[in-house]
């Protein structure tokens, strides 16, 4: 990506433009959420002013278009995901959503005895309904190790996944670390002790292209917001032979086939899964960040955010006091770091005061921060609209930081 690609990218965010603290603004926290290109923010606008209707309900002009353009997503998702049929894709309210359905849907089928495998680094989302789920059901969550260095320590795969499996969840992308996970490793090992296997995309989807036939997972998660769509809207991509058989998550309207006083009888897939009046905007909005994305080159953009992490990195590693948390190989363009003898909080604030948005804090990952003998970091997360005047803004501000605060 050339300093002029980034610019006609840059001049896609309007949030760019603004400054902050009577700065420019510096957005450092793409991993919290991405800022949103001019196209998605205008086409949720013109969906208010013009278009809003509910879907799959009237018999008038307007409810039709509006469904088509929410049908239109799907597809436009299962393209993304490489799906093989719409029927796999169910639409929910993100990330943590997915998981939660497929925790109580999929979870159902769980017995006593029987072990649920997750890593060390999964975010709280990919972790807590599995331990519910292992309360509720006698079940037991184990995890896969974490080295110092931030990559999975693949002998764990191997030792974690045995033949009690019955499920395997995990990230492919941390969201503190930034470690890229060796997902055809553990999917492959789960296969072969039959174990379905959940992925959550919260962070991979913006790193690299995904495809679920190839990477053979049963379940995938990922949540809009963190892709240049809107808040409030994610996907479940479930292989249809499961999804066929387990049950609703949640009831009400149009999740249904036929309603009588004595019972109910289930709609067909994805709508079996998607019961009230659903997020519309959100999948009109999300339609729009993949026609967005699909302009650009995902592996270009990619490199465009190693390279940045890569000058942000070797001048961290100039600070003495600075110590890097996460230093896999392969691993997506999110810095972690802390700063001996300075809280993070600290070191955010000052980073703020400067217009530099970094987030501080345990990131939803206080387990693994308990294993690293931490109790929160300072993430930059760097994303396809940064450029090297943001990092440069942003080493300052962290030198800055140490005088005032060492
Ligand atoms: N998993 C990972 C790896 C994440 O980074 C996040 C979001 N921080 C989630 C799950 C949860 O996503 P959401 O809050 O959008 O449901």
């Amino acid at each position: 990506q050339t300093d002029s690609q980034t610019l006609e990218i840059r001049q896609q965010f309007p949030a760019l433009r603004q400054k902050v603290r009577g700065r420019d603004l510096v957005y450092l926290d793409s991993a919290a959420t991405t800022l949103k290109p001019q196209s998605v923010i205008d086409r949720i606008s013109k969906f208010y002013s013009l278009e809003t209707a509910n879907v799959h309900r009237g018999a008038h002009y307007l409810s039709d278009a509006a469904t088509d353009e929410f049908e239109k997503s799907r597809e436009a998702i299962r393209i993304f995901l490489n799906a093989s049929s719409i029927e796999e894709v169910i639409f929910t309210r993100g990330t943590t959503e997915s998981i939660n359905l497929v925790a109580e849907s999929y979870g159902s089928f769980l017995n006593a005895g029987d072990e649920i495998v997750l890593t060390e680094m999964e975010h709280h989302s990919n972790m807590v309904a599995w331990q519910v789920l292992a309360q509720k059901k006698n079940c037991t969550v184990k995890y896969i190790a974490v080295l110092p260095n931030g990559e999975i320590d693949e002998a764990s795969i191997e030792s974690t996944i045995t033949s009690k499996t019955k499920l395997v969840a995990f990230s492919g992308c941390s969201n503190i670390l930034g470690t890229l996970t060796p997902i055809k490793k553990i999917v492959s090992k789960a296969r072969s002790v039959g174990a379905v296997t959940l992925l959550d995309a919260a962070q991979y989807v913006s790193q690299k292209k995904v495809d679920v036939q190839a990477l053979g997972v049963d379940f995938l998660a990922f949540s809009s917001h963190k892709l240049f769509g809107p808040f409030g809207f994610g996907v479940l991509y479930g292989r249809k032979e499961l999804l066929d058989k387990m049950p609703p998550y949640q009831s009400g309207g149009s999740m249904i086939h036929a309603v009588d006083f004595e019972g109910t009888t289930f709609n067909h897939l994805p709508f079996k899964f998607e019961a009230g009046t659903p997020h519309v905007e959100g999948a009109i909005g999300t339609l729009e960040s993949l026609r967005f994305l699909q302009q650009y080159n995902i592996s270009a953009l990619f490199e465009h955010e190693q390279r940045l992490m890569k000058i942000a990195v070797d001048e961290l590693k100039q600070i003495p006091e600075v110590r890097l948390i996460g230093e896999a190989r392969e691993k997506a363009a999110i810095v972690s770091f802390v700063m001996e003898g300075v809280h993070h909080a600290d070191l955010g604030q000052i980073l703020d005061q400067q217009g530099v948005a970094i987030r501080v804090g345990h990131h939803c990952t206080q387990p693994l921060l308990k294993k690293l003998g931490i109790t929160g970091t300072a993430r930059a997360s760097i994303s396809i609209y940064n450029n090297e005047n943001d990092i440069s803004q942003f080493i300052d501000g962290v030198k800055k930081a140490k005088r005032m605060l060492l």
